[in-house]
């Protein structure tokens, strides 16, 4: 074993068998094989029963729960009148939606697993001497890696070389100050080794050069046992309406339950029978099968989004999207293709195209391609490609077309700042042979800032302030045409110094980033669903408004705040600037800017989906309602503050997956509708056996056949709804707009509902009397025409939640637009209603088990008017929805 901070750098290389080049291909397989991958195997602290216990924390099985004990009860003092079975019965349904619930979370993590495999974090390690990008996995002892701003540090290892690298060791050490490395220092405890960096460190910023001494769990971070608490529990929207919703039904429940349980008493009814009565009241308002019917819609969701590039880290935050009201989105990458390339080159104050053969005459021109090759951090490979930023690559690329990149590159680099977003420049210093050079290649007004001197044909010119102007001219040119600029500069310095001023002006260079296609169309829709876009952009405004103008982000009339401006801004200010301009647009501005934009529009109420990449975008995604970051740019500090990754870092990508999280809340909504409907004729049955004196229509163990039998594919079909049309076309849902909103409980219970009970009761009278049976008449449990007449309201019941189920599926749209047959599960749904029935009504063995008899054809028929109204008249109704008719809008839409 050795001591890997204390030793010198060359016998622990020697010790591992490798060098500072890496390792070559053929020493992996053995290495993997010997260390075993690179990988944490996290412990799960929960255990599986207790996850299983939690499924009977919520309201509606403590309530089936209570119903069994009071089923229990009238056993003891009254047995032997079936509500042992009840009991039993109850107890089962609890124990079996809690299994169902159970399974359900447990296949959602199963994904939320497999989504996490599916983002695998890279990393840039040098194999047979070429930097390539491998899977962090992959790793073994001996590979040579680079570490860069933003970067999870994927296992122990010692310092090569470091270039203002510091570390966030918090997670292994609490020390939350980030600590700068220094290759050529040791201290005596080698986690406090500035020479060391250790898996699950953040870089924070800088670039590193290391060696992997140890990976994945003989790490310091696999030693520590406890290392993945869950994200702590943020309250998503829909969870918080899931919440509000079992508490108001299962209040109606309860005081439903109770008061019809003291009228009974009070008219003369035995304790007994009225205790039954309480406990049929309260199994027919709590929809059983609602919670693991979310969670499989939401799983459903997940699911269909991550095909489309999109993954949640949180099942729940599918629906968060679709309640977004503003987009804060990234320019670059993600609005853009982030396929740069070199289209302008500004020497002597003379432009040149990209492809220009007279540039290599202009007299600075070797010196403006050694700046841009040395001050760059990103290589070539061979397949006409780069790695690292494509900012710097496209550099290279044009370099390339001029020159010998490999020779101008032939350095002894000595120091270096690389770039970041807040002092957007980068300086490297380096000696060629005659003396160290400063290279500064940056923003073209932070790069002009620090230069005093300009090259002017072959000469170093003051930088007077009209040349000055002259530069900054040229450069709106390009910005003018959606051109990203660069400037560049050079000086001599000394040997221990990074200048920060006197710099020779060279040139600038001007990029293309092409606009994604797919983001116009986008961005329009983004507009119809009166979703706000907000670019914030650390580029220069003029070039930020062209592209926001060219993708139809924005007008010509639309506002561009620049950094400085912002900061000026009191909290009060930009609230009210974001609140009265209608387009708006950041540039130039740092990465923690974008949280007070963040939190300003939340302070207006707005719901914020921010988009992110790198590690000054963290603060920002961790406080947005949605924190989306890049799958493919982004770095792991923003993957991990963030609740969705985008495989694609396409902004369109992002707006499909809002289409989807408001289909989910239109869906769950759209059950909702349907499971509640069935309430009412569940509930009337047992009014009626108490205020009317009749024999009890409905039997609770028929109520339980419905809400968790006959019930639940269809309300799941209603969960696999494709979006209406206008999904995109309506304005974001209004906070206050909930699942349970007074017109869908007047819908379902108010009028789908009566007219399922009027059916219900039609056909229990209709064949009672037929049976010549006279009003008053008791009958027992046993009795053929009791068993068959509960049997006919019980199949009026599904046959009018067949039509329910129908008009349930579009809420504005009629059914022939979005088809009959075009939501299968639906159809199967039905199908598997019509099964159930049949069966409870023809097996004999179901009979004695529910109480019922076989049906006769015209039993069957007397409710089919009813559910043929139903249809008809919700067809009417969302035709009045359509055509704007104020009545309708305002009391009959759900
Ligand atoms: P954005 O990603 O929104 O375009 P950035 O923060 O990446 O903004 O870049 C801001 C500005 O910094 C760019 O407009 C460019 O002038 C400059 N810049 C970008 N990348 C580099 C780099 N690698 N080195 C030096 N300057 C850069
Ligand atoms: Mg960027």
């Amino acid at each position: 074993m050795a001591d890997w901070h204390s030793e010198s750098l060359a016998s622990i290389l020697e010790k591992l068998g490798s060098s500072v080049d890496g390792l070559t291909s053929q020493d992996i397989e053995p290495r993997l094989n010997r260390f075993g991958h690179n990988e944490l195997k996290v412990e799960n602290d929960t255990p599986e029963i207790v996850k299983f216990l939690y499924q009977f924390k919520n309201f509606f099985a403590i309530l089936l729960i209570l119903g069994g004990a009071l089923a229990l009860t009238s056993e003891r003092i009254d047995p032997g009148q079936g509500n042992l079975y009840i009991a039993v019965a109850l107890l089962a349904v609890v124990l079996l939606n809690a299994a169902f619930t159970y399974f359900q979370e447990h296949q959602s993590e199963r994904i939320m697993d497999s989504f996490k495999k599916m983002m695998p974090s890279m990393i840039t390690a040098f194999r047979d001497g070429y930097p390539q990008e491998v899977p962090a996995e992959e790793l073994v002892p001996g590979d040579v890696i680079v570490l860069n701003e933003g970067d999870r540090v994927p296992a122990d290892g010692r310092l090569i070389s470091a270039s203002e690298l510091k570390v966030d060791n918090s997670s292994l050490t609490g020390e939350s100050e980030p600590q700068l490395l220094d290759e050529g220092k040791s201290a005596a405890v080698e986690l406090e080794s500035p020479n060391m960096v250790f898996s699950g460190s953040l870089v924070e910023s800088g670039e590193g050069k290391v060696v992997i001494v140890k990976t994945g769990m003989s790490t310091i971070m696999g030693s520590i046992v406890q290392l993945t608490k869950a994200t702590e529990a943020h309250e998503t929207p829909i969870h918080i309406e899931l919440k509000h919703f079992i508490k108001v039904i299962s209040f109606i429940a309860i005081l439903l339950g109770v008061s019809f349980f003291a009228v009974s008493v009070a008219i003369g009814n035995g304790v007994i029978s009225s205790l039954i009565f309480a406990i049929g009241i309260i199994v027919a308002n709590v929809p059983e099968g609602l919670l693991p019917t979310v969670t499989l819609s939401l799983t459903m969701a997940s699911k269909r989004m991550a095909k489309k590039n999109a993954l949640i880290k949180n099942l729940e935050s599918v629906e968060t999207l679709g309640s977004t009201t503003v987009i804060c989105t990234d320019k670059t990458g993600t609005l853009t293709q982030n396929r740069l390339g070199v289209n302008t080159v500004v020497l002597s104050g003379r432009e040149y195209s990209a492809d220009d053969p007279l540039v290599s005459g202009a007299t600075s021109f070797q010196t403006f391609l050694k700046s841009m090759s040395v001050c760059n951090n990103a290589y070539l490979t061979e397949n006409d490609g780069f790695v690292g930023d494509a900012t710097e690559g496209a550099l290279l690329l044009y370099a390339r077309n001029h020159a010998d990149v490999a020779t101008l590159r032939r350095v002894q680099q000595i120091a270096e700042q690389p770039f970041n977003s807040t002092t957007k420049r980068m300086i490297t210093v380096a000696d060629a042979g005659d003396g160290p050079q400063a290279f500064l290649k940056g923003a073209p007004e932070v790069v002009l800032d620090m230069c005093d001197r300009m090259a002017l044909n072959g000469d170093q010119v003051p930088l007077t302030e009209e040349r000055r102007a002259d530069v900054i001219q040229a450069y709106r040119q390009l910005a003018g045409r959606g051109e990203r600029g660069l400037g560049f500069a050079a000086r001599a310095c000394g040997h221990n110094e990074v200048p920060e001023k006197g710099y020779v002006f060279l040139g600038l260079t001007g990029m293309i980033d092409p606009p994604r296609p797919e983001v116009p169309d986008a961005l329009a829709r983004c507009h119809s669903a009166g979703i706000r876009v907000i670019m914030l952009t650390g580029d220069f405004g003029l070039t930020a408004k062209t592209i926001a103008t060219q993708i139809g982000l924005m007008s010509e009339k639309g506002r561009v705040v620049q950094g400085e401006e912002l900061s000026a801004m009191t909290d009060a200010q930009l609230q009210e600037m974001l609140r009265d301009e209608p387009e708006i647009i950041f540039a130039r501005i740092a990465p923690r800017q974008k949280l007070h934009v963040v939190q300003a529009l939340q302070a207006n109420g707005e719901i914020v989906t921010v988009t992110g990449d790198g590690v000054n975008d963290a603060p920002a995604l961790k406080n947005a309602d949605m924190g989306v970051a890049m799958g493919v740019m982004g770095t792991d500090v923003a993957k991990e503050a963030s609740n969705m990754v985008l495989m694609d870092d396409n902004f369109a990508t992002i707006v499909v997956a809002v289409e989807e999280g408001r289909t989910i809340f239109d869906n769950i909504k759209k059950f909702i509708a349907y499971i509640l409907t069935s309430n009412i004729p569940e509930i009337l049955p047992f009014i009626a056996y108490v205020l009317l004196e009749v024999p009890l229509p409905l039997t609770v163990i028929l109520i339980l056949a419905i809400d968790l039998g006959t019930d639940i594919i269809p309300a799941l079909g209603l969960g696999a709804e494709k979006p209406e049309t206008d999904v995109m076309k309506r304005k974001p849902r209004p906070r206050s707009e909930g699942l349970l909103s007074r017109n869908l409980l007047l819908m379902s219970y108010g009028i789908v509902g009566m007219v399922q009970a009027a059916a219900g009761f039609f056909t229990y009278f209709t064949i009672l009397f037929s049976g010549g049976w006279q009003w008053g008449q008791e009958l027992a449990g046993s009795n053929p025409l009791y068993c068959t007449a509960i049997t006919g309201f019980f199949a009026s019941i599904i046959i009018c939640q067949v039509a329910d189920v129908i008009i349930c599926r579009t809420r504005t749209q009629s059914l022939f637009t979005v088809g009959v047959f075009s939501n299968k599960l639906v159809l199967v749904g039905i199908a598997s209603e019509l099964l159930l029935l049949a069966c409870i009504s023809y097996i004999p063995a179901f009979n004695t088990f529910f109480g019922t008899a076989p049906l006769e054809a015209w039993h069957l028929i007397l409710s089919v008017p009813f559910a043929v109204a139903i249809l008809i008249a919700d067809e009417v109704r969302r035709l009045f929805v359509r055509r704007g008719n104020t009545f309708v809008l305002r009391w009959l839409t759900w």
